[in-house]
């Protein structure tokens, strides 16, 4: 059964198959990590885990590169209004989202990259299209000439007349209205980092970034190339001029975006100050596979507002599944099959997950949930352990109304029964904790 993606340079569903063999190049555009990752964010990373499992489902051996965005403008501002040095700054926030990724059953990239630790491989694109004039030294650094580049605008349909040629533009973020050239190289201010290259000290602008990453480690041209919609324009628009030009070959053959999250009619971002966490929702009780099954709810191209009532609905769903998965008889075998065909045939049509996930309701057997959850990665198969925890807090909860009825005895003896569990509990003036024992 072929997998079909819906490709944004031909804004068709197009069957999808690596241009070598059995493995497939695929790159993400990552955080920029001036802040821990909102949720938004997090619905793109687990769209692009779902393409990943599913690919590695249909056989395929997947290298997977993400950047790490550790120095552009929004970094800068943020360790400076934090008081702390860039690299101190922006590795707290990377390591967070890496934590987030895991509580979220992400599977993590091959190899994640950080900007600051490829400025050579910057530099020397940027050399490149000095050497072929793509490019141009102005005062305050180096432009990517955008007139030079024809395709200019290719994946975002940018209508030429709308094309501001010779006027430039600074920022790392603008609007498709101000479509300009761009920043390669930020020559040296004061108070910001910098690097020596042969075209004056300075620091890379934001895009060039992925384009010297992506062919150091994939080649060209990439098979798939991910990120939210909000970076068609410019950023992968962007990124397609400066590896296009300056190697004269095609960049990327799939780019597949994922639609935004919202909330009440906007999209989530720091700008709007309508973001949260992981951290905000586990506050109010909520676990991070809780959010993963929300994001399951709406296939990758809609947009997805967030509510607190979806996500409590989808914390109910979660825990009704996990039971039916718990409760559920061993498959028959002809039903397994018939379930696999549909449910791959799902997946395979541009990640269908919505559908795949109806089809799970639908399922009766375990086997069919368990291999369902390969692609949903609900942690379904781990039951048990949930079970244990589950029994453990009970044993707890037990403990401590007797404790506050003062039956000191009884409650030793469910001290007892929670080491014969393999844990021991501690108490603390935050109330009790168990940890392993041994
Ligand atoms: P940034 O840190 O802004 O570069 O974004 C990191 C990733 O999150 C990119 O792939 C963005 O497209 C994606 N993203 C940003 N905001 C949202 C949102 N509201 N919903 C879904 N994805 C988002
Ligand atoms: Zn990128």
């Amino acid at each position: 059964m072929p997998l079909r993606l819906f490709n944004a340079l031909s804004r068709k569903k197009e069957i999808f198959k690596p241009s070598k063999g059995k493995s497939v190049s695929f790159y993400a555009c990552g955080p920029t990590v001036y802040n821990y990752v909102h949720i938004g964010n997090l619905r793109t990373s687990i769209f692009n885990d779902l393409l990943r499992r599913v690919l590695e489902l249909s056989g395929y051996k997947v290298k997977e590169i993400m950047n790490i965005t550790d120095v552009d403008d929004k970094t800068i501002k943020g360790s400076r209004d934090a008081g702390q040095p860039i690299k101190d700054f922006t590795r707290y926030y990377e390591k967070e989202f890496l934590s987030d990724v895991k509580s979220l059953n992400i599977i993590p990239a091959t190899k994640y990259t950080r900007a600051t630790e490829h400025i050579k491989e910057m530099v020397d694109i940027i050399k490149i299209l000095l050497e072929k004039e793509y490019a141009y030294k102005s005062g305050d650094g180096v432009y990517f000439d955008i007139s030079k580049f024809k395709s200019y605008g290719k994946l975002s349909r940018l209508k030429k007349q709308n094309l501001k040629t010779g006027a430039r533009v600074n920022n790392d973020e603008y609007e498709k209205d101000s479509a300009r050239d761009f920043a390669l190289w930020k020559f040296k201010k004061e108070d910001e980092p910098s690097w020596p290259s042969p075209f004056g000290s300075g620091r890379p602008g934001w895009h060039v970034e992925c384009s010297a990453m992506s062919v150091k480690y994939l080649g060209m041209p990439i098979d798939i190339h991910t990120g939210g919609v909000d970076l068609i324009f410019p950023h992968h628009e962007n990124e397609i001029a400066q590896s296009e030009a300056a190697y004269g070959k095609k960049f990327v053959r799939f780019f597949v975006e994922g639609e935004m999250m919202s909330v009440e009619g906007h999209k989530m971002s720091k700008s709007l100050k309508n973001t949260f966490t992981l951290r905000d929702l586990g506050a109010c009780g909520f676990e991070p596979l809780d959010f993963r099954y929300l994001t399951l709810t709406a296939h990758y191209r809609s947009p997805l507002s967030f509510t607190w009532g979806s996500l409590s609905a989808a914390r109910n769903a979660r825990k009704n599944l996990a039971e039916k998965t718990l409760a559920a008889p061993k498959s028959d075998k002809k039903v397994l099959r018939k379930f696999w065909e549909d449910f791959l045939s799902a997946v395979n049509d541009d990640l269908n997950i919505p559908k795949a996930l109806a089809l799970v309701w639908k399922a009766v057997g375990k086997d069919e949930i368990l291999f369902a959850d390969k692609i949903l990665g609900l942690g379904l198969g781990k039951l048990k352990k949930i079970k244990a925890g589950a029994k453990l807090e009970k044993l707890i909860k037990e403990r401590e109304v007797l404790r506050s009825e003062k039956k000191w005895r009884e409650a030793d003896s469910i001290r007892n029964k929670i080491l014969a569990e393999g844990y021991i509990i501690e108490d603390t003036p935050m109330g009790a904790r168990i940890k392993k024992a041994g």
